[in-house]
Formats: C-alpha cells, sequence, structure tokens
C-alpha cells in the first residue's frame, strides 16, 4: 500500500546572497503544501523574490514543541512540509532537531535539500586543515560551561569551527588567545555578502580591530599539535612528516616543525628530505 503521509522537506536558503539557493530548493519550496519557517516575514522576503506564494507558519525555539505536534498532524494527513530557518541550513545552530526527531519516531521520511552553510563555507577558504575537523556552534556563556570547551579547544587535534556575534567577538578572541598559544586562526566575516572577508592575522591583530569588526562571522582554529608532541619523537622521520602533513601543512612547515619538536637544526632535517 502506497504510503499516504506526506515528507518533511529540510530546505537550505541563502546566507546573505540570495543567489546561493538551488533549483531543488526553489522546487521544492513551490511543491510543498506549507512552509514551516523560524521567521515567516524574513522567509517572506525570500519567497517574494522567488515570485513564491504559499502558506506559512512559524516554528522557532519557542513554539518548537507545540509545533512538532502540529506539524506531525498535518504531516500525517498527506500535506508536504518544507522546514526553513532565517539563513542556510536548518538545524545547524537554527531550528530543527526536534521536528527531526518527532518525524523519524512517527515514520515520517525526511528529505534533506543541501545549500548554503556558514561553518562549510568558512572553513573551505580558512586554509586550514579540512579533514577533521569539530563544529561547536555558539560557545556557552555560562562561566563553567564556557571553561569547559575552552579546555576541549585547547586540547583539540582538529580543526575548530566557533560561530559567534560581533558584540561578543572581542571577549571570546580574548578567551581563545588564553589558551591558543601559536596556533592559527581565521575569521570568516559575512560570506557570501558585500564585505565578504577572510582575515588571517595573528590573534592579538583581530583582538586590536575586533571591535570595528561587525556583521555575522564564524571563527576557525587550527588544531593543537601540542599534546603529541612527546609521543611524536618516536615516530619515524616519515610518520612525523605525515603526522604535518595530514594535519594540513607544507612541506616547508613541516621541517620547521620537525625540527622543533626534535630540538635539532632545521637543515639537518631539511637534507633528509631531498
Ligand atoms: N543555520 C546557519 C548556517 O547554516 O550556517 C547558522 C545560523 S546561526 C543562528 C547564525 C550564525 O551563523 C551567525 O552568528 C554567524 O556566526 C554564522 N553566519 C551565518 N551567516 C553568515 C555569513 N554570511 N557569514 C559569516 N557567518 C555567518
Amino acid at each position: 500500500m502506497e504510503d499516504e503521509k506526506g515528507k518533511l522537506y529540510i530546505v537550505a536558503t541563502p546566507i546573505g546572497n540570495l543567489e546561493d539557493i538551488t533549483l531543488r530548493a526553489i522546487n521544492t519550496l513551490k511543491e510543498v503544501d506549507l512552509i514551516a519557517a523560524e521567521d515567516t516575514r524574513h522567509t517572506l522576503k525570500l519567497l517574494n523574490h522567488l515570485e513564491i506564494s504559499k502558506p506559512m507558519i512559524s516554528y522557532h525555539r519557542h513554539n518548537e514543541e507545540i509545533r512538532c505536534d502540529n506539524l506531525t498532524k498535518e504531516l500525517k494527513s498527506g500535506k508536504n512540509i518544507a522546514l526553513v530557518s532565517d539563513a542556510g541550513t536548518p538545524g545547524i545552530c537554527d531550528p530543527g532537531e526536534e521536528i527531526i526527531k518527532k518525524c523519524i519516531e512517527e515514520n515520517i521520511t525526511i528529505v534533506p535539500i543541501p545549500g548554503a552553510c556558514a561553518m562549510i563555507n568558512a572553513l573551505i577558504c580558512s586554509g586550514i586543515n579540512t579533514k577533521e575537523f569539530n563544529f561547536l556552534g555558539f560557545l556557552p556563556l555560562n562561566k563553567k560551561l564556557r571553561k569547559e570547551k575552552l579546555e576541549e579547544i585547547k586540547k583539540s587535534n582538529k580543526t575548530i569551527i566557533i560561530y559567534e556575534a560581533p558584540h561578543k567577538l572581542k571577549t571570546t578572541l580574548n578567551d581563545l588567545n588564553e589558551i591558543l598559544e601559536e596556533r592559527k586562526i581565521v575569521l570568516a566575516r559575512e560570506i557570501t555578502k558585500i564585505h565578504e572577508e577572510f582575515i588571517r592575522e595573528d590573534i592579538e591583530k583581530l583582538i586590536e580591530k575586533a571591535e570595528e569588526l561587525k556583521g555575522e562571522m564564524v571563527i576557525i582554529i587550527e588544531g593543537s599539535t601540542q599534546k603529541e608532541e612527546n609521543e611524536l619523537n618516536n615516530l619515524s622521520l616519515e610518520e612525523h612528516f605525515n603526522f604535518y602533513k595530514n594535519q594540513g601543512f607544507d612541506k616547508k612547515e613541516i621541517i620547521k616543525k620537525i625540527a622543533k619538536d626534535r630540538n635539532v637544526n632545521k637543515n639537518e632535517i631539511y637534507k633528509k628530505f631531498i
């Protein structure tokens, strides 16, 4: 027997530039029966731009629980629904998780419609290792939880991605400066918008200009190599080289790092690699 339930489409929308929406996303928004939006007024602007007219219902943090019930009822009655947030991919620091869990419980099909996401676009242009990373979303404001997160960042050997609001940037950079030592940091700002920029500077310089930096931003931090330093010297030179290569460093940087770890002159290491 054919499944008479509707489907829930998780539709990514632009993070600034309105052209960053896929044909499939546009067609999905045109074809569904209802759009559940984080902020209906905000989504209306996008729909007007796309010349789509569609019934909308709000789905945000403060009504998530009750809306989950309404939406699953609609889905069970056969309606297809698109879920959108104000920007980018729903569920990524945006509402979405709850309705998705509920749909899984109720055996309702969930379909991703991929598109823009700030953290991925910040990461890919950062120049920092993209092979392994930890996305932490916004750092907690609660002192104890924040300290724990900072400790996690300090120890992490993976690239770290953080979302931040401009008015909290300076405080966050100061907190990071306490733990980062010489790790690279990149600030990706206003991605896909007119003032898009990727600032690749020392954290101290970033702190100096933090108050002038406005708009939306993502912080990308290089993973730590501290933890392994003792273990590194037990590796063969080739393994030691590959350890840094896998973290995205180039040959020159790797030779410098190996020489530092082994406390030898970098020319000595260089000679072994030619
Ligand atoms: N769901 C979104 C996504 O897929 O990226 C994220 C929503 S979250 C509420 C908003 C945060 O994402 C901002 O505070 C900022 O850290 C980041 N962000 C969103 N748009 C951005 C942009 N155009 N440039 C840089 N960061 C952005």
